[in-house]
This record gives structure tokens, C-alpha cells and sequence, in this order.
């Protein structure tokens, strides 16, 4: 059987998966473990099953002898108590659930410094502070800490990229006073290390697994953070589209770009900054219009060279956030050309001068001008719509080495090996 030396694992909104990768960073395999149903994403037993399953199918036809380390990547600011021994108590709080008790977040409001991650309805520390407070609770932890304490490691270790939205302070490096102020009983959290970064060696449960004896645990990251890596996207420069339901941008800064009001904030991986921004415009306005039949027979009758002159700002309903902020933002749909080919491509220039401005507006904030664009996302499939961005934005288009959070988290553990030997 051929040799992994790196392990990823993916705990994803969809299920969880698995990837091996080769000495030379090359992806080696892919095991895959789908959630049956909604109940099945918030249970960690099914985590946990969905982790021993996808490693026992990568080992069936790959040796894991040569395995150097192991990192996951989790949904960012699913949050869960803990006892004493590890096991949950009360329910996960997952990424998109809202705190059920509205005076943290008022709490958070008034204390957390201006541009904190940690603020709004949605926020992860909101979560961890409500789900602190049951009986019994000695540790709140992100998806991913508890899934790496599942695979054997001993200490309750976090990464920077999960923890910014549970408040962590990048440029101290420690979680903040403030917190405390909030509720939240700091001595419950974990041990913070930077993404990538290098963990203790493979316990018991980890060579129960599979793992081989010094395998080593890795700090990872989150499934976002992931998916930008999966791509190969790395240098200063490098901007990554994800054009699926939403329109995404994100480039690899030298420096921090934080700017809540556009809902920009930025997490450090290794020796740069990822900084990005959503559209509420996406795929979800073509597919509104066009089911996916429609979309497959007139991709290939775009004219890409010919502009409609339509200039579009496709929304589903008014308010935008970024590259603009303005929660009454109006679509811009009209007028509507008889030819429904016509109305197709007008929309796609519209996403794609929103991109254009995104990757502007990135680089107005402090980021860099981005020097290539790769793409993931069912967007990434209309040659057409790639010809016209490759005209509007001018830079380089690189293939993307995958579009696996799993492979991004695994080439996670390979980078931090070189940057921590
Ligand atoms: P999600 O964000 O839901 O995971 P996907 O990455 O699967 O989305 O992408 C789905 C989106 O891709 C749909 O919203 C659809 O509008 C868009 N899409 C699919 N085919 C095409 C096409 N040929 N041209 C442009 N957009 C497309």
C-alpha cells in the first residue's frame, strides 16, 4: 500500500471527511463520512463515528506507518461543554445557532473592543459563555479541539483560527480580561497555539486509531480557513472566489485587514493573514432564475466577448454588506431582456464586477492587490464566466490542487512541521 505522512480531517456542515496526502504534498486519498440528517451534524457521537469511520476506510488502502501528524478542521464557532472526563454535557451550540440567551450578547456588546470578531447575534463566544454555565462543565471547546482530544491528544489545545471568533486576542496572544467581564470563566477554555503549529505525540486512543506511535497533533483550523488552503493558495497575493450560493473572496495578506462593518476580520495561517469578505449576490440569484438544466444548456451559448451593457447588480432582495455596506442596497435586475441568454449573462457581469470590487475593496482596506485568482464553487465550472472575470480582474487563473477542506487541514500539518521543524 502506498504511504500517507500527513492526515486532514474535515468536520464540514455536510458531514465529515477524510484526506491522506503524500511526502510531496500530493493528495493520496479521500474518505468520506455524509450526516444522515440534521440531529446527526450536532451530535459528537456521530462526529466521532464519522472520524473512526473515514480513518478505517483511508487505512484499508493506504499504510498509515509513515504518518507524521494529524490535523482537523471544524465548522467555525461550533461550540461544546465538556466534564472532567471529556464527554459533553447539554447540547452543541453549532455555527449558525443563535446564543438562546440575548443578554450575553447584549453583555458582549457593550464590553468587546469596537472590531471584535466575538460580536453579533451569531457569535461563537455568546455560545460559549451560555453553554459554560451548566452544571458539571470544566471546558468549553470547538468542534475541532474535541475531535484532536478524541484522537488521542492528552491537553485541551485550540488554534488562533477557531478561537478568533470566541474572542481571542491575536496580537497578545492570550484570550483577553474582557472576556471575564462578559461571563465568561476564562479558565474553562483551552490552551491557544497558531495554526498548523505542532502538538504533543500520538496518545493510546491515536494508535487505537491507526496512528503510528510519535505521529504528532497539529493545531488546525477552521472548514473555511481549510477550503482557502485545499486550493494551494499560500503567497501574499493570492486570492481564492468561492462562486457557489454566495459569492466569496478572500486573499492571503501580509498584514491583518479588519474592518467589521464590511464583515471583514482575518485570521493568521503560518506567515501571512487571510482576509475576506461575502456578497450576499451569488449563485443563489442565478439559481432563482435558471434550475440547473437550464444553467448546463446555455453556459456553452455565452458570449463572453460581447457585453450585454446590462449593468447588473444581482441581489434576491435589498441590503448588501461587501464590497458595499448598506443594509438597504437595492438589486438591480432590470430591465429584463426578452432573450433569456442575454439576462444570464448580464447577471454573471454583474457577479463579476462585484468580484472585481471585492478584490478593490480588499486592497483600499490594507490588503494587497491580488496577483491570481483561483476558484471553487459550482461557478467554477462555466468556462464562459471564467473568461469574463479573467478580463475584468487581469491576473493569473490557477487551477485549484483541491477543493477539499480535508486536504487543505492535512497540507496544514505539512507546512507546520517546515515553519516549527
Ligand atoms: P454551495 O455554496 O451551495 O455549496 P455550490 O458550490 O454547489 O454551492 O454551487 C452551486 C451554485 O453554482 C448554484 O447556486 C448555481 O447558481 C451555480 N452554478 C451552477 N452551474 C452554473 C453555471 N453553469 N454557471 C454559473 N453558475 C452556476
Amino acid at each position: 500500500a502506498r504511504s500517507a505522512i500527513a492526515l486532514g480531517i474535515d468536520l464540514g456542515t455536510s458531514g465529515v471527511r477524510a484526506a491522506a496526502l503524500a511526502t510531496d504534498g500530493s493528495p493520496l486519498g479521500m474518505a468520506a463520512f455524509p450526516f444522515p440528517d440534521a440531529a446527526a451534524a450536532r451530535s459528537p457521537a456521530v462526529w466521532r463515528r464519522g472520524v473512526e469511520a473515514c480513518l478505517a476506510e483511508l487505512s484499508s488502502h493506504l499504510s498509515f506507518d509513515s504518518v507524521e501528524g494529524i490535523a482537523v478542521d471544524g465548522t467555525s464557532g461550533t461550540v461544546l461543554a465538556v466534564d472532567a472526563a471529556g464527554a459533553p454535557v447539554g447540547d452543541v451550540l453549532m455555527y449558525n445557532d443563535p446564543c438562546p440567551d440575548s443578554a450575553v450578547v447584549e453583555r458582549i456588546a457593550q464590553r468587546a473592543p469596537p472590531d471584535n470578531p466575538a460580536r453579533g447575534s451569531t457569535s461563537a463566544l455568546a455560545r460559549a459563555i451560555h453553554i459554560s454555565r451548566q452544571p458539571g462543565v470544566k471546558a468549553v471547546l470547538h468542534q475541532a479541539d474535541w475531535i484532536l482530544m478524541q484522537l488521542g491528544l492528552a491537553e485541551r489545545a485550540s488554534d488562533e483560527n477557531n478561537a478568533l471568533k470566541t474572542g481571542y486576542d491575536l496580537t497578545a496572544e492570550t484570550w483577553p480580561d474582557w472576556l471575564e467581564a462578559c461571563g465568561m470563566d476564562i479558565a474553562l477554555l483551552p490552551a491557544v497555539r497558531r495554526a498548523g503549529a505542532p502538538l504533543s505525540v500520538t496518545g493510546a486512543a491515536g494508535r487505537a486509531l491507526g496512528l503510528p506511535f510519535g505521529c504528532r497533533y497539529h493545531a488546525g483550523t477552521t472548514d473555511g480557513c481549510a477550503s482557502f488552503l485545499a486550493t494551494g493558495a499560500s503567497a501574499v497575493g493570492d486570492g481564492v472566489t468561492a462562486l457557489g450560493s454566495t459569492l466569496v473572496v478572500k486573499v492571503a495578506s501580509a498584514r491583518p485587514i479588519d474592518a467589521a462593518d464590511y464583515g471583514i476580520y482575518s485570521h493568521r495561517i503560518l506567515d501571512f493573514w487571510l482576509a475576506g469578505g461575502a456578497s450576499n449576490s451569488g449563485g443563489a440569484v442565478i439559481r432563482h432564475f435558471f434550475d440547473g438544466a437550464r444553467l448546463k444548456a446555455m453556459t456553452p451559448l455565452l458570449r463572453p466577448d460581447e457585453p450585454t451593457g446590462l449593468f447588473y447588480y444581482p441581489l434576491l432582495k435589498p441590503g448588501e454588506r461587501f464590497p458595499t455596506n448598506d443594509p438597504a442596497y437595492s438589486p438591480l435586475l432590470e430591465p429584463r431582456p426578452a432573450d433569456d441568454l442575454v439576462f444570464f449573462q448580464a447577471l454573471l457581469e454583474g457577479m463579476t464586477a462585484i468580484e472585481k470590487s471585492g478584490y478593490d475593496r480588499l486592497a483600499d482596506l490594507g490588503g494587497p492587490p491580488v496577483r491570481s485568482v483561483r476558484t471553487v464553487g459550482g461557478g467554477a465550472a462555466n468556462p464562459a464566466w471564467t473568461r469574463m472575470r479573467e478580463k475584468a480582474l487581469g491576473v493569473p487563473f490557477l487551477p485549484s490542487r483541491s477543493a477539499e477542506a480535508a486536504v487543505g487541514t492535512a497540507s496544514l500539518v505539512l507546512a507546520g512541521k517546515a515553519r516549527w521543524p
